[in-house]
């Protein structure tokens, strides 16, 4: 198979872990012969160094043409006074709204052997935790419009969170979609009892339902999600929410499996073309020393050959690879424990590689 895939290292530790997934689809495209071109490109703020802006054009052009992006991460304290439109940050939400990536997929695993790191208590780990959640990315809130205005003396701030029929409607089938080919349930989060937006997003999850008779759908509410998801995360397969709800849930899904170094994503249009990226940022902290975890690009290198390419069996490959080289007990600092061995973000990228096959 020929792919042509845009890579924006972007910032801090986005290079060192770039480059582990880098090695690891060259090895994948040797042993499963396919022919992989890698178009690097500048995002975020080293593209602000060199060009000024956060995303040149060529930059986006080579987005848009490639059949998908992978990305590091991008930000750091050196750009954080930059202008908002221009910080490093706005080149990865221009990416996502120019390619019109409706579809934020981010997967919450726990690998067993890394239980010590979640904050949760050993009780509600023993029943595991495999969930993805599948949120709305281009519309709510923060695609609303924002206002702040005064009115009688005092300033009153507003956000407008509107959903059409069409939004609701295609993001729910791709999380049918997804629970299709798992369990089989979807619990679709809302705020029903409160938000107009919520009721009708209630409503067309309802009758995409129909279309997926094999697929039971339930609803809760966001306030009870977010507890739940601390109190019995097991009950979780596949949710489908909308974006700010999107948001903030993925981000407690991911602290409750111990690190955020391991868990990926992937953003996805109606082509299947998509960005695929770790969930951490740049970690400006250990950037350049060769200790980041690359284990959440290598499987969002995996997540890429699964949705946008097909290659189930490559994708499995490399997860099963991941989870060999953890049972080892090679570790990288972040996920490091007294019985483990300690590995640099490059000597990780090498063992996962050895594991493949
Ligand atoms: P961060 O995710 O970069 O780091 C948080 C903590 O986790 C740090 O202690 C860091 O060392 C650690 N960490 C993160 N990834 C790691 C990895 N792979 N291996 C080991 N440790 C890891 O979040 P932050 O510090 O809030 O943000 C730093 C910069 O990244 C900011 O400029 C922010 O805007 C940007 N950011 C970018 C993205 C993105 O590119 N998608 C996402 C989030 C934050």
């Amino acid at each position: 198979m020929k792919k042509n895939i845009a890579v924006v290292r972007g910032d801090g530790i986005g290079v060192e872990i770039i480059e582990e997934a880098l090695k690891l689809l060259k090895t994948v495209a040797k042993i499963y012969k396919h022919d992989f071109s890698f178009n690097e490109v500048l995002a975020g703020g080293c593209a602000i160094d060199k060009t000024g802006q956060c995303l040149p054009d060529e930059s986006l052009r080579i987005c848009k043409e490639s059949d998908s992006v992978l990305l590091g991460a991008v930000g750091g304290f050196k750009w954080d006074n930059e202008v908002s439109t221009n910080r490093p940050e706005q080149a990865l939400l221009r990416i996502r709204k120019e390619l019109g990536l409706f579809a934020n997929i981010r997967p919450a695993f726990l690998f067993p052997m890394l239980k010590n790191a979640s904050p949760l208590k050993a009780e509600i780990l023993e029943q595991g935790i495999d969930l993805i959640i599948v949120r709305e990315l281009t519309g709510g809130v923060y695609f609303g419009e924002h206002k702040t205005k005064k009115i009688e003396n005092e300033l009153v701030a507003s956000d407008d969170m509107t959903y059409k029929e069409s939004e609701i409607r295609r993001i729910a089938k791709v999380a049918f979609d997804i629970a299709k080919n798992r369990k089989k349930e979807l619990i679709s989060v809302d705020k029903a009892n409160v938000l107009d937006s919520s009721r009708l997003w209630r409503k067309i999850s309802e009758e995409v339902a129909k279309e997926y008779k094999d697929v039971k759908l339930s609803h809760m509410y966001v306030d009870n999600a977010a507890m739940q998801l601390c109190a019995r995360p097991s009950q979780f397969d596949v949710i489908l929410t909308e974006n700010m709800f999107g948001d903030i849930l993925s981000d407690e899904a991911s602290i409750i499996t111990g690190s955020i170094g391991v868990i990926p994503s992937a953003s996805l249009n109606e082509t299947k073309q998509g960005l695929y990226e770790p969930i951490h940022g740049s970690a400006p902290d250990i950037a350049g020393q060769n200790k980041a975890n690359p284990i959440a690009t290598i499987l969002s290198v995996a997540m890429m050959l699964r949705l946008s390419f097909e290659l189930e069996k490559e994708a499995k490959a490399i997860e099963d690879a991941v989870q060999k080289t953890l049972n080892q007990g090679f570790r990288t600092a972040d996920i490091m424990d007294k019985d483990s061995t300690l590995l640099t973000c490059s000597q990780m990228g090498d063992e996962i590689i050895k594991n493949l096959s």
